[in-house]
């Protein structure tokens, strides 16, 4: 690819912390114009950032769920990497396991409160949700504007609440509204007066309560839900977008836990392992806040609030109790949040189904794994999910895996966002924005700050 000359001559030195989507968008971005001398600073050995996979007995787990539409943003970077991405092919891609123990269509649908709690309750929890929209009018917590529109009993009895506070880790109370809101939108889409009526009116989609966000229908086509290539994540990220970003003149610097970073009067100073030291013009943050306020030297003075994520892995040989790849844990007990089937995207291995189980944990130092394993093992079994020999092959850690957006920390999250610009720092990303976002949201944020960055120098 050649490169577009920028407006003026002297090159712009330009770090980016971090090489996940974000910063790697960004870099893409960036570096189609030759004015930009770009250093991506990353302190793993590999790029790709929460895009991670486990090898383990040469099968690939993922630390989660990750699943890609076919706009997915880097694929407009990268179209060189689109058929490595693997079509989600399996009939039924999210279910979930009910307050009842039954499997039913994820979130929810009508047959299957239906079936766990009988017409009778189902109709008035259909009332509940008619007189919500007088009891909950404010919508001013997150409870409220949850039942808002589907009412209490659907919220209870669905383990939506319970799932939600498993997915952000904390309480609902403590969930700061716009924060969770966000993630939420299809409650809204199907729950809102409009919606109800044109239901009603056209008898549309009946047996769907609310559907999947962001995703496929499960009724409609999957063709357009992707999952990483079979060899992992770092087929995509190391093998080509590494090779790619470098063959274009930015600098990949991985392994690189940096010391320090000084602000100058113009620009900035970043100390190098090595202790040798470079000068920037502009410095871009996708690490967490709490780390780029730790190299510049200026620590924040308050808790920032991460909740942690423990990915156990297993194969299985013998009867799986449900039939898609995802299964969401919907029921009242049990800390795990879902569990991803890869085989069924992938294949059995040796006869052996394989998946990963997301639970997401307090962020310290003392996660009792055991526990967690024995938990999550104990609470299937309850359900018979797994009718055969489970075979636990491994666990990982993920820090800083969800920022917790309680409610009495969105004005001081704000504040400190708002040190950082005054600074000359650009915070970008899932950790730099500390926002709950997706891959696409940040590659789309990315992007618009490379506008930005390329407007100030008049590109
Ligand atoms: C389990 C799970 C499942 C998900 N599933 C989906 C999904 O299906 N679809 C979707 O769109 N999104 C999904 N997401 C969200 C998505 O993964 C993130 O939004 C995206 O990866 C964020 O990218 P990022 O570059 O902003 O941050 P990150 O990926 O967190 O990258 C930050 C980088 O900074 C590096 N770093 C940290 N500290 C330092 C330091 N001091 N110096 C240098 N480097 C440092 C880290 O090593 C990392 O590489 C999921 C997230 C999780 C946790």
């Amino acid at each position: 690819m050649s490169k577009v000359k920028g407006a003026t001559k002297t090159p712009i030195r330009v770090a980016i912390l971090g090489g996940g989507v974000a910063g790697i968008t960004l870099a893409s971005e960036l570096s189609k114009y030759s004015i930009f001398d770009i250093d991506i600073i990353e302190k793993s050995s590999v790029l790709g950032g929460l895009h991670r996979n486990v090898n383990i007995g040469n099968l690939n787990y993922d630390i989660g769920l990750f699943l890609f539409s076919s706009n997915y943003g880097l694929f407009e970077f990268y179209p060189e990497i689109v058929d490595l991405y693997v079509p989600v092919n399996c009939k039924l891609l999210r279910s979930s396991l009910t307050s009842r123990g039954n499997i039913d269509r994820y979130p929810m649908s009508i047959e299957g409160y239906i079936q766990d709690y009988g017409l009778l309750k189902f109709f008035y929890a259909c009332v509940e949700i008619i007189v919500s929209k007088i009891l909950y009018y404010k919508r001013n917590t997150l409870s409220s504007w949850i039942k808002y529109y589907i009412g209490n009993s659907i919220y209870q009895d669905s383990g939506l609440r319970t799932y939600i506070e498993r997915l952000y880790g904390t309480s609902d109370k403590n969930i700061d509204i716009e924060f969770a809101t966000k993630r939420l939108s299809a409650i809204k889409r199907v729950g809102s007066l409009r919606a109800i009526l044109s239901k009603i009116i056209t008898l549309k989609n009946p047996e769907y309560l609310f559907k999947n966000d962001n995703l496929n229908s499960l009724k409609g086509s999957v063709s357009k839900t992707l999952v990483r290539p079979q060899e992992g994540f770092g087929k995509v990220y190391n093998d080509i977008i590494r090779n790619i970003l470098i063959s274009r003149g930015v600098s990949v610097l991985t392994d690189c836990q940096l010391k320090a970073i000084r602000l100058l009067d113009k620009g900035f100073e970043i100390e190098f392992p090595d202790n040798h030291r470079n000068l920037y013009d502009k410095l871009i943050s996708t690490i967490p806040l709490e780390a780029i306020s730790f190299l510049i030297g200026k620590p924040i003075d308050f808790p920032i609030e991460y909740r942690a994520l423990c990915s156990l892995f297993y194969r299985f040989n013998g009867e799986l109790g449900y039939d898609a790849a995802v299964l969401n844990n919907f029921t009242e007990e049990g800390a795990w949040k879902r569990i991803i089937t890869f085989s069924k995207y992938y294949a059995t291995y040796e006869g052996d189904d394989y998946f990963a189980v997301e639970i997401t944990v307090e962020n310290s130092d003392n996660i009792d794994k055991i526990q967690l394993r024995e938990n999550f093992e104990s609470h299937v079994k309850g359900f018979g999910l797994f009718q055969g020999e489970l075979k636990y092959q491994g666990d990982i850690i993920i820090k800083n895996a969800y920022p917790c957006y309680s409610r009495d920390l969105v004005d001081k999250v704000a504040t400190a966002k708002h040190f950082f610009k005054e600074l000359g720092i650009d915070l970008l990303g899932r950790q730099g924005e500390f926002d709950y976002i997706s891959s696409n949201d940040a590659i789309v944020n990315a992007k618009e700050l490379a506008e930005k960055i390329k407007a100030n120098y008049g590109i």
